[in-house]
């Protein structure tokens, strides 16, 4: 597996496979080919189908300059991955170089017919069982493990800690209507406000909670700085479980820390293993992957154990097993944000489970990973992140020009 600082990745929103991808790979593609005059982006699959709404072709004019124009194929059907681009260079009207590029997910891209250059692979063990197995031989915890394994890593732990706090405090405070024409209003601060006057502490937790994924997911719509965990459509679930956790019971940011690095090798795991991509495996590879990061960080953060830290994980993942993922007009708006703050709530639901519940388990963490991969490679294609079944073919409500 690769680093842990691949998978959060720092940057800006609402995509990380449609626009963070996407806008790297022009990037180096520019560095590339210097000295072009003309560029053109052809945009297949997913790309193709969501491309407007999730800001691809502006994210890659952005990179390429004015110079640059994106075509949205919708054809073409034979692809390598749901996420594939081409990209061409031109001087004086001749075409100087051409990239076939595959947004993987979570704002990776490989490039093909080239070696893979993002990051070496730093992890020799790959799935939970063997990290388990490899814990208790050696007596470590897993945030232990991943120290040992990346043991310059909590630097980049603390800059991510602080981009997902900051993405709370802006997005606690502002208000008004997202762009895209769905007319979506921001709902965290308002969330933020209620909690202020609640008295149930049950009602409470939950709208603090709430109100911090909200934050995260509504600041990624609105195309700010966000963490990918793992992905940006399901950004806000990591961030407002830690947050809340930390507020309530005071833990340490070194404590903290410990839960992003258990977090981030679960979503390592997933991401080796089956898939974070919307495009690729629907909504449980987004927001149930990040459930079971958050998950997994809260019950680190309460000292669990590894099988709890294990089955909290598991049922993360469990109960989002077959989510779509059918953003309405592309948008990371609707379902999106919203989804965010059930799976935070749903990942405080699965630590509660671990807390009593770990010895009477039936399934490990490695089989749903892997139920989660073949149940995402069954979905139809209109359910992947196309905009073309489910919710984004029924929803008739409206929408504006953007
Ligand atoms: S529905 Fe889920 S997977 Fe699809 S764009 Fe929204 S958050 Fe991402």
């Amino acid at each position: 597996m690769k680093s842990i600082t691949e998978l959060y990745r720092i940057g800006r929103g609402p995509s990380s496979s449609h626009t963070m991808g996407p806008s790297k790979a022009a990037m180096l593609f520019k560095e590339a080919m210097p000295i072009a005059d003309e560029y053109k982006a052809v945009l297949y699959g997913s790309l193709a189908l969501t491309g407007k709404g999730h800001q691809t072709d502006k994210a890659i004019i952005e990179a390429l300059g004015k110079n640059c124009k994106v075509e949205f194929n919708t054809e073409e059907q034979n692809l390598k991955h749901p996420n594939t681009f081409r990209l061409y260079a031109y001087k004086d009207g001749k075409e100087v170089l051409e990239w076939e590029v595959l947004s993987v997910g979570g704002g990776a891209i490989q490039i093909v017919g080239q070696p893979v250059t993002e990051s070496e692979e730093v992890y020799r063990l790959n799935t939970f069982d063997e990290i388990k197995a490899y814990c208790y031989e050696n007596d470590m915890t897993l945030s232990e493990y991943v120290y040992s394994v990346e043991p310059f890593i909590k630097p980049y732990l603390k800059r991510v800690w602080k981009a997902m706090c900051d993405a709370i405090t802006r997005g606690v405070k502002a208000s008004g209507v997202l762009d895209g024409g769905l007319e979506v209003a921001r709902k965290a601060r308002r969330f933020f406000l209620e909690q202020k006057s609640d008295e149930l502490s049950e009602t409470k937790e939950s709208r603090l909670i709430c109100a911090y994924a909200f934050a995260v997911a509504e600041e990624n719509a609105d195309g700010k700085v966000i963490v990918t965990a793992p992905t940006c459509g399901s950004c806000g679930v990591v961030p407002s479980v830690l947050k809340y956790m930390q507020e309530r019971h005071g833990y340490s940011e070194e404590k903290i820390l410990d839960a992003l690095a258990v977090a981030g090798l679960i979503g390592n795991i997933i991401k080796q293993n089956a898939s974070i991509s919307g495009a690729e495996c629907g909504c449980q590879a987004e927001i149930g992957s990040a459930c079971s990061m958050a998950a997994a960080g809260v019950a680190q953060l309460m000292d669990m154990g590894i099988e709890q830290i294990e089955y909290a994980a598991e049922v993360g993942m469990e109960h989002h097993l077959g989510l779509t993922c059918d953003p309405v007009c592309g948008l990371v708006q609707i379902p999106c944000i919203e989804r965010n703050a059930v799976a935070a709530m749903m990942a405080m639901t699965a630590v509660n489970f671990a807390n009593f519940l770990t010895v009477t388990r039936k399934v490990s963490f490695d089989t749903i990973v892997k139920t989660m991969y073949e149940t995402g490679k069954d979905l139809p294609s209109g359910y992947r992140e196309t905009s073309t079944g489910g919710l984004a073919k029924n929803y008739k409500g409206k929408k504006n020009s953007p």
